[in-house]
């Protein structure tokens, strides 16, 4: 069933575990990530970014949008469709707009002043549709090469700042920059989690994890620990399918059925241990009021 993310993180936060948000790219890969989190009865936030617009699975995002719509409220367990990293409120508006029932803005690269009003604004438009909103404090880079430089420190997330932006933009989840960095990590993440533990002893929303491919189990538990309720993957997801891809396609020389079914499996593997570690088994039979 369609359920909003302010009302899936509730019941997170109520029980203390995570929910995971990963991305895809395609309306088979949607459905197979759906299937996995219903065989497990875990709730699912499907994340999908605009920069997957040029692999249309369909004639119009409209009808994208509401296929989509259709094919999570057959699931029993609670899914929220959400917008990934959106950085404009063209963007936000349009996916109001068509069905979505959650958005994230991302304008963290830009300064305070700018991220606050592009974050204002996107609560407005999507909390007067029953839409819920995620913004980004501090900044999870895509460059891994930051991780060791200075200049990295500057990208994380304040706790005072944070404080402030969650007050007076009264979103619904806040992404916070901890160290982590989306796409391969190169050499071992350093997560600062003396950070996390202040940002969610003040902040009063539940608190999101970019990047989160490639951090054992043992860093995801402890981010869940420190209040993460959302934890984003794609990287991972997609390595396991293009993966598997190849091997498959090194087999066939004429039926592709092979190759789609193995990209399901990967999907299915790599989903289901990310659901094991957050905690969210099961959790998705219990009624959300
Ligand atoms: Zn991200």
């Amino acid at each position: 069933m369609l359920k909003t993310l302010s009302e899936v993180l509730a019941q997170a936060e109520q029980g203390g575990y995570a929910v995971i948000a990963p991305d895809f790219p395609t309306l088979y890969i949607a459905r197979i990530l759906m299937e996995t989190a219903e065989a497990v009865q875990a709730p699912l936030i499907l994340s999908y970014s605009t920069s997957f617009k040029p692999i249309r699975d369909l004639r119009s995002y409209a009808h994208f949008v509401r296929v989509v719509r259709d094919e999570a409220e057959s699931y029993s367990v609670p899914i929220v469709f959400h917008l990934d990293h959106a950085t404009n409120l063209e963007d936000i508006a349009e996916a109001v707009d068509l069905g979505f029932t959650s958005v994230m803005i991302d304008a963290s690269i830009e300064p305070y002043a700018v991220n606050l009003e592009r974050t204002l604004k996107t609560v407005e438009i999507a909390h007067a549709a029953g839409v819920s909103v995620e913004a980004e404090l501090g900044h999870v880079s895509s460059d891994t090469d930051y991780i060791t430089t200075d200049q990295f420190n500057g990208f994380m997330t304040d706790p005072q700042e944070a404080f402030r932006f969650v007050q007076d933009t009264d979103i619904d989840a806040l992404a916070v920059a901890i160290g982590t960095v989306h796409g391969p990590y190169k050499g071992d993440p350093k997560l600062d989690y003396a950070r996390l533990e202040t940002i969610n002893q003040i902040v009063s929303v539940p608190l999101v994890l970019h990047g989160s491919s490639g951090l054992s189990d043992q860093h995801l538990s402890r981010c869940i620990h420190f209040g993460i309720r959302k934890i984003n993957i794609y990287t991972e997801i997609i390595r396991a399918i293009l993966g598997e891809s190849l091997v498959e396609l090194t087999r066939q020389t004429s039926n592709p059925v092979p190759v789609s079914l193995a990209q399901a499996k990967a999907v299915q593997k790599k989903l289901g241990e990310y659901l094991s570690y957050s905690g969210s088994i099961n959790k998705g039979s219990e009624n959300i009021k």
